[in-house]
């Protein structure tokens, strides 16, 4: 399939579910990831109209960012080791990964700038996720206060993978409520307007409980 006619079934899908949920598609990005594909595929992204490319590893992102360069922007959303922060800073326009204090002083103290990042949670009981616990977050956030470079720009969140709506649900409510009470304490370094969540099986269900940013890589560059 080409990328082109994928994200014209993904836009359909899109304005189905913002009419059922009474939201403006205008407020969802697509993060393209690419992190299974070619470069080449990558490109076919572009080329359909994609502005947001998504990858998990900082090999994929060199090698695809070498070619593309920086004009698309530029998503992390893999685990991310503190060592390899150095390697990545300077290429990346967001980070959807910052699940840890050790990690947040190390991008704070490479960047040269203030770099947007997500911080990841846990919203759902499998042990292989990653992210911190809910219970953590506010707390987390605000001792982000001390990193100058850090700029809270959104929650992020990995649901299972299960076609079980009410276990997708869940999840996706457990980040906006997260969302709306760091909104209530109006701190300047985390406005928290953006929610990074769904992905090619759960998306619909991500932007009917708030998504503004969906990952998506299977449904519209395939695997
Ligand atoms: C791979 C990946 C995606 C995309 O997954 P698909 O199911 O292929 O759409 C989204 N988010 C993260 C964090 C990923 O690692």
């Amino acid at each position: 399939m080409k990328v082109a006619d994928n994200l014209a079934n993904i836009n359909e899908q899109i304005q189905a579910a913002c009419n059922k949920a009474n939201r403006d598609p205008d407020q969802i990005k697509i993060i393209a990831v690419t992190k299974y594909v070619s470069i080449e595929r990558a490109k076919e992204a572009i080329e359909a109209g994609i502005v947001h490319l998504g990858e998990n590893r900082e090999e994929g992102l060199n090698a695809k960012r070498g070619v593309l360069g920086d004009k698309p922007k530029w998503h992390f959303i893999g685990t991310l080791q503190s060592r390899k922060v150095k390697n990545i800073i300077d290429k990346v326009d967001y980070i959807h990964s910052l699940d840890r204090l050790s990690l947040a002083a190390e991008i704070d103290k490479r960047a040269q700038r203030k770099v947007k990042c997500f911080v990841q949670v846990k919203t759902s009981e499998e042990e292989s996720k990653h992210g911190m616990d809910p219970d953590e977050v506010i707390s987390f956030i605000q001792q982000l206060e001390q990193y100058s470079n850090i700029q809270v720009v959104g929650l992020m969140t990995m649901a299972p993978f299960t076609d079980d709506e009410h276990v997708l649900r869940k999840c996706f409510r457990a980040l906006k409520e997260l969302q709306l009470e760091i909104q209530g304490k109006q701190l300047d370094y985390a406005p928290c307007h953006e929610l990074s969540m769904g992905m090619s099986n759960d998306f619909k269900v991500a932007i009917e409980e708030g998504a503004t940013m969906i990952r998506i890589g299977t449904a519209l560059v395939g695997e």
